[in-house]
């Protein structure tokens, strides 16, 4: 394919403005999918994206379309729209030349459509603006064209209107990829230079690697060196994602593909890192800032015989991630694990559930904390105040922007889903991080019977420390199931108890109900019962649902 028939875009938008409904439009007008009404989010591949409607990896498509008795070759890279998943857009924007920036025709413009314009912009990106869901009753596309010519300074004329649930209009889209983007700047004859943008662990082929190829071409059997390790290999098999895997015999500067070249090590397949031929050095690429972890939480087996296990598995996971810090921990009731650094607290949630349902992992989460510089001094005396406007920006007659100063701690658990609530749903949310602010914060301690919880301890503002420790003994009497024993719940500030609930005692046997011999019946309770088990943690003597050292922060 001549480079100027290629075209590399992303889609990104908001969440829920139909990024992925578009790709699916997109795949099938090109004869990538066959058309049927059952495509539904064909990118979202994993498990917990089908689960919860949301995509959680970018993912990557070859297209050919024709135009004008021209055969062009666009590469689509479907993105994550959430907060927590930003770094996820920043490293296929840097595969593309241009997006398409989608925004919900009766939504307008909200939080993520405005951090993602911005990761857009930054990169010099062209940006095409497409208003979806004109389908819609209350559907409202002259007012989104404004919101976008005021916030975004693009003219309305620009703007596409699309349905991309019925498919209207998606055409003009195609041609406006093909019209309004460039093609990339690079050319064949250059030694072989790629960009490793993104990477999986597939247990029987090794890593995968998605790559960008920036210069030069790339053959089955070629010698390649990976510029971070400085390591050698040779390509097994390489490829397009159409949006499966393809296999080609070769592929060129401009495209963006796939390629297994024996890489047995997660650690070989650093994201960001350039590729070349071994007999063709060449200035690697700039390649990616670091992801910053914003959320920590502990993880741990539930039983210490499943530690190799979840080691490795936490290390293919992360190597599909590598947003996600880990480092080596210890507690004294759960035993080895590890600590782990998130971008947000969905980002953790996803990770948790995708190594339970792709890994078959069982793991037991600690409450996610935020990181604090921690300053000895007698004088914090300063009274902070929790959250500070910084300004204000009218997008239109209905709608505002703000920016606040918040404490990353406020925010971290459950801020999100507050401010949905209170604002039915109309109010949407994007961070960054500001740096470190003084603030008078104090620990506090859970007790169970008297024994502290140590992944339950939580840094609370002093003038928050009782509401939110009675909140927690009462939520912790609500999840933990009564025991043989009665279990005093207590929240405690050093030596000083300030909060306590009491589960009463109850005795629940499970064979009770087993008159006599029906054998089959006993085995399938006691089965039942270690079932139940599993997703408990044992601390001292108290049995304790797993899923409580998340819930238990949240607030009402
Ligand atoms: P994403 O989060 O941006 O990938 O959004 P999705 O593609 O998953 O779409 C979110 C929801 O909006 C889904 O329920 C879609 O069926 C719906 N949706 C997407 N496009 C349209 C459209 O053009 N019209 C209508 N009525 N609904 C749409
Ligand atoms: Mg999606």
């Amino acid at each position: 394919f001549p480079a100027d028939r290629i075209r590399n875009f992303c889609i990104i938008a908001h969440i829920d403005h139909g990024k992925s409904t578009l790709a699916d439009r997109l795949l099938e007008m090109t004869g990538a999918i066959a058309k049927t009404d059952k495509n539904k989010q064909v990118l979202d591949k994993l498990q917990v994206e089908r689960e919860r409607g949301i995509t959680v990896k970018a993912q990557t498509a070859s297209l050919f379309y024709s135009h004008e008795g021209q055969q062009y070759l666009l590469n689509l890279i479907d993105t994550p729209g959430h907060v927590d998943f930003n770094y996820e857009v920043s490293r296929s924007l840097a595969a593309c030349q241009g997006v398409l920036l989608i925004v919900d025709a009766n939504q307008g413009i909200q939080a993520q459509t405005v951090a993602n314009f911005y990761l857009a912009f930054e990169a010099q990106l062209p940006i095409i603006p497409v208003i979806n869901k004109i389908d819609l009753k209350n559907a409202d596309p002259d007012r989104v064209e404004a919101q976008i010519e005021t916030v975004f300074d693009i003219p309305t004329e620009e703007c596409i209107r699309i349905s991309a649930k019925l498919g209207t209009n998606v055409e003009k889209v195609l041609q406006a990829v093909v019209d309004r983007i460039p093609p990339p700047v690079m050319s064949t004859d250059s030694p072989f230079k790629a960009l490793v943008f993104d990477s999986n662990f597939d247990h029987y082929r090794g890593v995968v690697a998605n790559i960008a190829v920036f210069g030069g071409q790339v053959r089955k059997g070629d010698k390649i060196v990976s510029a971070h390790l400085g390591k050698t290999y040779e390509v097994n098999e390489l490829g397009l994602l159409r949006p499966d895997e393809y296999p080609t015999q070769r592929l060129f500067a401009g495209q963006v593909g796939y390629i297994i070249a024996g890489m047995k090590d997660v650690k070989e397949a650093q994201i960001g890192d350039t590729l070349h031929l071994q007999e063709q050095p060449v200035e690697p690429l700039p390649g990616f800032k670091p992801a910053k972890a914003m959320v920590f939480a502990g993880m741990y087996p539930v039983d210490q015989s499943e530690y190799i296990g979840l080691r490795s598995a936490i290390e293919r996971l992360t190597l599909n991630d590598s947003s996600v810090s880990v480092q080596r921990d210890s507690s004294l009731a759960l035993g080895a694990g590890w600590r782990l650094g998130f971008l947000g607290l969905l980002h953790m949630e996803v990770f948790n559930q995708r190594l339970e349902q792709e890994y078959n992992a069982s793991v037991i989460v600690t409450a996610p904390t935020v990181p604090y510089k921690a300053v000895l001094s007698s004088a914090k005396l300063i009274k902070s105040c929790r959250a500070v406007q910084k300004n204000m920006v009218y997008i239109d007659d209905q709608r505002v922007m703000m920016k606040y100063l918040f404490p990353l701690n406020e925010i971290v658990v459950d801020f999100y889903d507050l401010l949905k609530s209170i604002s039915s749903g109309y109010a949407s949310f994007d961070y960054e991080n500001s740096g470190y602010q003084t603030a008078d914060l104090i620990k506090m301690d859970i007790l169970l019977n008297g024994r502290p919880v140590e992944e339950l301890t939580t840094i609370v503002h002093r003038q928050r420390a009782y509401n939110t420790g009675k909140a927690m003994c009462e939520r912790l009497k609500d999840s933990i199931p009564r025991q043989m024993f009665e279990i005093a719940v207590q929240a405690a500030i050093g030596s000083k108890v300030i909060a306590r609930e009491t589960i009463k005692a109850y005795r629940k046997n499970v064979l009770a109900k087993c008159y006599g011999g029906d054998i089959t019946r006993k085995m399938k309770l006691l089965k039942k019962q270690a079932e139940g088990k599993k997703k408990m943690r044992r601390i001292g003597n108290i049995d304790v649902p797993k899923d409580v050292f998340i819930s238990v922060l949240k607030r009402k």
